[in-house]
C-alpha cells in the first residue's frame, strides 16, 4: 500500500489503535504467523485488528511468498517454480490462530498453479484443523481461480469454512490489463458460482478496485453479473500503485461515489457492501460478517 504520487486528502489518515489492537500485537509476539496486515502494512490494521465485541480481523497468508502468476497490480515475488509448500503449515497455523485470539480469520495465499490441486487441499486442511481447535472462530478463505479447477474449489468450500471469497478485481473489459492473463472474468464469476452451489450455507464474497480505468456501466454490469453469480458480501476499494513498476492509477475515485455504489449494493439485494476508499477485501470482516448475519 506504497503509493509514491501525490494523493487526495481523504487516502491520508492517522490509524486508530486501541487496546484491542495492543493485546493482538503484543501476543503475536513468539506466534509464526506470516499476516498480511503487517506484511502490506496495511493502512486498516488499527480497526481490524482493534476490532470490539467478537470482531478482531486478521487475514493470514498461507502456501508461501510467491507467486506463479504476475498481476500488473500486484507487488508480490513471482516465480514458475516456488519453493514447494510446507506440510506442516496447516496444523501450525491452525494451532498459531487459535492461540492467538482472534474472532475472524481470513486465510489467503499467492496461486500456486504448480500444484496439482492449486493449494486446494492445504487450504482445506487448515480450515479443518482450525474449525476442530475453535469452532467458534469464523474462517473466511480468500482464494484463487484455481485455473478454473471447479474440484478444487469444491475442496475448500466444503472443509468446513464460514465464507468464500474470491475476487473478480476489475470490470470484464480491464481483466487482461489488469490481471495476469490465466485469470478471467468468467473464469472468476464460475468458480464463485460453484462454492454457492456445492455450499448454499456459507456465504460467498468478492471485490472490485476502483481506479484502474473502469466505468460506471462496467461497474453496474460487474455488480449484477456477481449477483447473479450468488455473491453475498461485495467490496469496493481504490487502487493504490504499490511501487513505480506497477501499473498506473487511473482516476482516484471520490468517496462519495463509493458511497453511491454501497447504497447501489445494498439496493440490489447484497448482503452486505463495505465500499470506501481504503477498503480492502478483509477490511474490518468480523464486523461486517455480523452485520451481515454470517456469525
Ligand atoms: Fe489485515 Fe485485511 Fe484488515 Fe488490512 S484490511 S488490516 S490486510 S484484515
Ligand atoms: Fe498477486 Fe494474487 Fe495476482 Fe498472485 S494472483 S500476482 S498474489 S494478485
Amino acid at each position: 500500500f506504497v503509493e509514491r504520487e501525490p494523493k487526495p486528502e481523504w487516502l491520508k489518515r492517522d490509524m486508530p489503535r486501541g487496546a484491542n489492537y495492543k493485546r493482538l500485537k503484543n501476543s503475536l509476539d513468539g506466534l509464526d504467523l506470516n499476516t498480511v496486515c503487517e506484511e502490506a502494512k496495511c493502512p486498516n490494521i488499527g480497526e481490524c485488528w482493534g476490532g470490539k465485541d467478537g470482531t478482531a480481523t486478521a487475514t493470514i497468508m498461507l502456501l508461501g511468498d510467491t507467486c506463479t502468476r504476475a498481476c500488473r497490480f500486484c507487488a508480490i515475488k513471482t516465480s514458475n517454480t516456488p519453493p514447494p509448500p510446507d506440510a506442516d503449515e496447516p496444523y501450525k497455523v491452525a494451532k498459531a490462530v487459535t492461540d492467538w485470539g482472534l474472532d475472524y480469520v481470513v486465510l489467503t495465499s499467492v496461486d500456486r498453479d504448480d500444484l496439482p490441486d492449486g493449494g486446494s487441499g492445504h487450504f482445506a486442511q487448515t480450515i479443518a484443523h482450525l474449525k476442530s481447535l475453535d469452532s467458534e472462530l469464523t474462517v473466511e478463505a480468500l482464494v484463487s481461480d484455481f485455473a478454473g479447477d471447479l474440484e478444487a474449489v469444491a475442496r475448500v468450500a466444503e472443509s468446513g469454512l464460514d465464507v468464500y471469497a474470491h475476487n473478480v478485481e476489475t470490470v470484464e473489459r480491464l481483466q487482461g490489463v489488469v490481471r495476469d492473463r490465466r485469470a478471467g472474468y468468467h473464469q472468476s464469476l464460475t468458480t464463485l458460482r460453484e462454492a454457492k452451489r456445492v455450499t448454499p450455507d456459507i456465504v460467498t464474497k468478492s471485490n472490485i478496485m476502483l481506479g484502474v480505468g473502469e466505468t460506471d456501466a462496467e461497474v453496474q454490469a460487474t455488480m449484477d453479473d456477481l449477483l447473479e453469480a450468488g455473491v453475498e458480501i461485495l467490496t469496493l476499494g481504490q487502487y493504490l500503485r504499490p511501487t513505480p513498476r506497477h501499473m498506473k492509477v487511473a482516476e482516484y475515485v471520490h468517496p462519495d461515489k463509493f458511497k453511491h455504489w454501497q447504497v447501489t449494493g445494498e439496493a440490489m439485494g447484497f448482503k452486505y457492501v463495505a465500499s470506501g476508499p481504503l477498503v480492502r477485501s478483509s477490511y474490518r470482516a468480523g464486523e461486517f460478517a455480523i452485520k451481515a448475519q454470517i456469525k
